[in-house]
């Protein structure tokens, strides 16, 4: 039974019970029925379904691994976290964010202007704010504000330029100094597809001279008490633990260095994020080598050892991990809208009262195929078409003739290719991806899978039901942008597999899973979709509820945000009406109205045809 690699991307957050995909929580919801009773109110779009129980299990299971890696290594910091804000800004997701985060005292990074006041306004009381990126005056200055307001924030220097700058708004200014971290310029480099924050040549951080000079600026200003922590950031979805461990020994010696050197008030190192997400749904697919249990004990372990070899009290610990924090909150529903191999489907079969004998005996093979006569048939039925084909071209049978050779013969592949135990051989293989069924999704990949079309990375995806049914046709998935980006292509390496449905007589959804990292953040509104409908599902242990809705921006919305005055463009298609001629005064109105009502609904497909 295929069950979408669900043991491999899923850490048990969904299961398959009976026909249908739920969430293993609490009342266990169907996906589907959640999916249903949203689309009642006429909901016809994707919609992105928000399950902040799973935010709250990895923010505990975070602390939990820390501070059980501290207390076997008798350590004698403490572990302090984070949530970087540019992994996922969305208002439901922070408020759930810092909800699940407050009994651990868990923080808010930020890394621009914008996610600093997001940070200062929605900041738990005594939570740490971390702030990263380059700054600016203004920036620095807000830093300050946010001290001076009671906020406990630490402000990470990137270079030289920054301290001096964050020297001249002490000078000038009576308020309250943030304190300061210094992002440290390592050798050691990361590893993975976004390994590029770390090493001699990286974007980030101060070399060993520069940390010198800091500490001589800091120093002769007076701030040297300021100075509380060590940042780095090594890269995203790291794949490999021994990077990480190389920089941990850098980082950890240079703390243990300055310390030596009279840095008093330095008391934090922040190892970043980078933690990794099972986003594959292939057993035979190379995962992250390390689990969280092995990330902290190591991490732990190497820090005191560093510290006990130099004499130096033990840091505490912070991390920054944001995609392991939120990746698996968010599931990106989407309608199948059309498969495109449908003109192929068995009843469209026209057999006459009197067939070509190779047709006849087409239908026969059909009929006859079973697991252990169906490579035989199937080589027998591609030889037949071939023939059939030559037949037509000379003259011999009609376009009758050929629809139902061409039904039989994809037919009798698919029914094969269900049958056959070994789907491995180059030959199968290769049918599939000739047979495979392109699905039309009602929604775009540019905005709600992004790293798809930017990086190729992979997100687990399954149908919310038929789950008892084998699903046996090659897929490739296409989104209704016009653009031959948006589409998820067959891999034979890597097949998906999905059902043949006749969308006719019932809908069939597609979930996206682990979607909940970055996706939101970087959507483009590519053909001016727009971020998808949203719902936060709140389960409890004998129901659940759908809350928080957020709608889709409207047609008139998104072109006003891009700078058109949307009255204006309206008044010119009513006007452009108005000098039509219509049959009836009502079918004037009616057609007026229907302007109105478009205008105001998001852009996605209402209906198929
Ligand atoms: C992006 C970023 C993070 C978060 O990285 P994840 O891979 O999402 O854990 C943490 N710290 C810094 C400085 C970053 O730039």
């Amino acid at each position: 039974m295929n069950n979408f690699g669900l043991d491999i991307w899923s850490n048990k957050n969904f299961v398959i019970e009976g026909d249908e995909v739920l969430v293993n929580f609490g009342s266990k919801p169907s996906l589907l029925k959640i999916t249903q009773e949203i689309r009642q109110k006429d909901v016809r779009g994707p919609i992105i379904l928000r399950f902040p129980h799973l935010i709250k299990k990895q923010i505990t299971t975070l602390y939990e691994c820390f501070n059980h890696a501290i207390a076997e290594n008798s350590y004698k910091g403490s572990f302090k976290a984070v949530f970087p804000l540019k992994v996922n800004q969305f208002p439901h997701v922070v408020a759930a964010v810092t909800d699940k985060g407050t009994p651990f005292n868990y923080g808010l990074e930020a890394g621009s202007k914008a996610e600093l006041i997001l940070a200062m306004s929605k900041i738990v009381d005594g939570a740490n704010i971390t702030v990263n990126g380059f700054k600016d005056k203004e920036m620095i200055t807000l830093a300050f504000i946010a001290a001076q307001s009671g906020h406990n924030i630490t402000i990470t220097i990137e270079g030289l330029g920054e301290l001096k700058t964050i020297i001249a708004v002490a000078t000038a200014s009576n308020l309250k100094v943030p304190n300061i971290g210094i992002r440290v310029r390592l050798h050691s480099t990361g590893s993975g597809t976004w390994a590029k924050s770390a090493g001699m040549d990286a974007k980030f951080g101060l070399t060993a001279t520069e940390i010198l000079e800091a500490l001589r600026l800091l120093k002769s200003a007076n701030l040297l008490e300021k100075l509380s922590m060590i940042h780095f950031h090594i890269g995203s979805q790291m794949d490999d633990i021994a990077p990480i461990k190389r920089a941990i020994r850098e980082a950890g010696n240079i703390y243990a260095e300055l310390k030596m050197l009279g840095a008093d008030a330095l008391s934090n190192i922040n190892i970043g994020g980078g933690l990794a997400v099972s986003y594959e749904q292939h057993s035979d697919a190379k995962l992250h080598n390390y689990s969280l249990e092995e990330f902290s004990s190591s991490v732990v372990f190497l820090l005191g050892e560093i510290m006990d070899a130099k004499g130096v009290t033990h840091p505490d610990i912070f991390t920054e991990s944001g995609r392991f924090i939120v990746a698996s909150h968010a599931v990106l529903v989407t309608p199948v809208l059309e498969l495109f191999t449908q003109d192929y489907h068995e009843q469209l079969l026209n057999l006459k009262e009197s067939n070509p004998p190779l047709i006849t005996e087409l239908k026969e093979l059909y009929n006859q195929l079973n697991s252990k006569n169906c490579i035989e048939y199937l080589h027998d039925a591609l030889d037949h078409i071939e023939s059939l084909l030559t037949l037509f071209d000379l003259g011999y049978i009609d376009l009758q003739d050929r629809s139902n050779a061409e039904i039989l013969v994809h037919n009798i592949i698919k029914k094969s290719l269900s049958l056959t135990s070994n789907i491995n051989t180059s030959e199968l293989k290769q049918l599939q991806v000739n047979l495979q069924e392109r699905y039309l999704i009602n929604a775009s990949i540019f905005q709600s899978l992004p790293d798809y079309w930017g990086l190729k990375q992979h997100f687990p995806v399954m149908p919310l039901h038929h789950l008892s049914k084998k699903a046996i046709r090659g897929a490739s998935i296409w989104d209704i942008t016009c653009d031959s980006d948006g589409e998820i292509g067959f891999n034979p390496n890597k097949p998906l597999y999905l059902h043949d449905i006749n969308l006719e007589e019932e809908e069939y959804f597609l979930g996206f899973f682990n979607v909940g990292a970055y996706q939101e953040a970087l959507g483009m509104g590519h053909n001016l979709f727009t971020h998808p409908n949203e719902y936060t599902i709140v389960i409890s242990d004998d129901a659940y509820e759908i809350t928080n809705e957020e709608e889709s921006k409207s047609t008139f919305n998104i072109l006003e945000s891009i700078g058109y005055n949307s009255n204006e463009l309206l008044n010119k298609l009513k006007s452009d009406l108005n000098k039509s001629y219509f049959s009836t005064p009502k079918e004037k109105s009616d057609t007026l109205s229907k302007l109105d009502t478009f205008i105001n609904q998001n852009g996605y497909l209402r209906t198929t045809s």
